[in-house]
């Protein structure tokens, strides 16, 4: 039994580091220059790594991932603008139900939560509505773990002549997306996944002209990005109290960021997570629900044990009685579980992890090894 606090596999909230954390106990005022100069430095190190400088603002925003992703379908999508949304999991479903709260004109596009939404999809989608204006696309599904092929579906929205929306929440920072070659009106990540801050903060990097064209789209006060963008550029201040914590703690996320190496380190160790979760898995014959190819180094679905012995509740808590938290599965048709593959954890960790996993399947009678 581990009296430490247990690690998290989970997809945000995730395991931070001690360092990120101690990064919180400091009370920020808002007016604070260095504060703002916080704020202003974490921007232009976001806007890096996807090479959006030139092209692209950084608009932070407060709240949870669906807050900034609600905010940049509201305040980029005009509202009389139809969108198509790509649907291969919740979180895609949610991009739909967000365009129907906020009354913008859409259709949906959904394929099986084992298959990837292809280029030819939404080639033979778009010439067959021309009404359609927007794209919004999930980049890595973290329901199931499911890769979309982003650059792919980007140069045929470019070819068309239409807006890309790409919520990158559980992909950015560690899955390479350049703002050169992947155009895209607005792409949406958040403190709390592979950069391995504390959550609370969203992000939305907006194509420059489509944000300066947003002025009056937005439904909401506290959700429009526009003033929240122009605010920040007049006063160098977040509108609205800023969540100076998080802030602070995603700055300091971002040296150990630089400091490990960049995306293709976060990248690698993301992989050798995965690499050696699958393998562990796979020795207590649990078998992954997506096939490789398909499978984004983020987030793995395995399908639960067939056993009537296995029942994820009593499951996940004798496992984290011994140190780990898993995360349930999100499938309606089948029932699985999920293990995380991102935060502040090492290849070595995710084995112990399956080893603690291979433990209770014996205790509990599922596993005869
Ligand atoms: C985490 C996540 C979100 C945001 O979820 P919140 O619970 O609002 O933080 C959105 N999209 C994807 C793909 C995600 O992984």
């Amino acid at each position: 039994m581990s009296t430490a606090a247990p690690l998290l596999l989970t997809p945000g909230p995730l395991t931070t580091s001690a360092r990120t954390r101690q990064a919180m106990l400091v009370d920020w005022g808002s007016w604070d220059d260095r504060f703002n100069q916080l704020t202003a430095s974490l921007c232009e190190q976001l806007l890096a790594i996807i090479n959006g400088a030139a092209t692209h603002h950084c608009v932070p925003l407060q709240g949870s991932g669906t807050f900034a992703v609600e905010a940049a379908i509201g305040t980029l999508v005009p509202r009389d603008s139809k969108v198509l949304v790509l649907i291969n999991g919740a979180y895609g479903k949610r991009l739909a139900k967000i365009c129907e709260v906020l009354g913008r004109p859409f259709s949906t596009f959904e394929t099986a939560e084992d298959q990837p939404t292809t280029a030819a999809d939404v080639d033979r989608l778009l010439r067959a509505d021309g009404d359609i204006s927007h794209i919004a696309l999930i980049h890595c599904e973290t329901s199931t773990g499911i890769l979309n092929p982003l650059p792919e579906i980007a140069e045929v929205v470019e070819r068309h002549g239409k807006r890309l929306i790409i919520d990158a929440m559980s992909s950015f920072g560690a899955l390479p997306i350049d703002a050169q070659e992947v155009p895209f009106d607005a792409l949406i990540a958040a403190s709390g996944k592979c950069l391995e801050g504390v959550p609370g903060m969203g992000f939305v990097f907006a194509r420059k002209a489509s944000l300066a064209a947003a002025a009056g789209n937005s439904h909401s006060l506290a959700m429009d990005l526009f003033d929240q963008h122009t605010y920040r550029m007049k006063t160098g201040q977040w509108r609205f109290t800023p969540p100076t914590h998080v802030v602070a703690a995603l700055h300091e996320a971002l040296l150990q960021y630089h400091e490990e190496g960049g995306l293709p380190a976060r990248h690698a160790r993301y992989a050798a997570n995965c690499q050696a979760l699958m393998e562990e898995m796979a020795k207590l014959g649990l078998r992954s629900f997506l096939p490789a190819a398909i499978q984004a180094p983020i987030i793995a679905t395995f399908h639960a044990p067939k056993d009537p012995r296995y029942q994820f509740k009593a499951f996940y808590e004798r496992v984290k009685a011994k140190g780990y938290i898993l995360y349930p599965g999100k499938l309606t048709q089948v029932e699985t579980f999920r293990v995380g593959c991102i935060g502040h954890v090492t290849p070595t960790q995710m084995r112990e992890a399956v080893a603690v996993v291979g433990e209770v399947l014996r205790e509990m009678e599922v596993l005869e090894i």
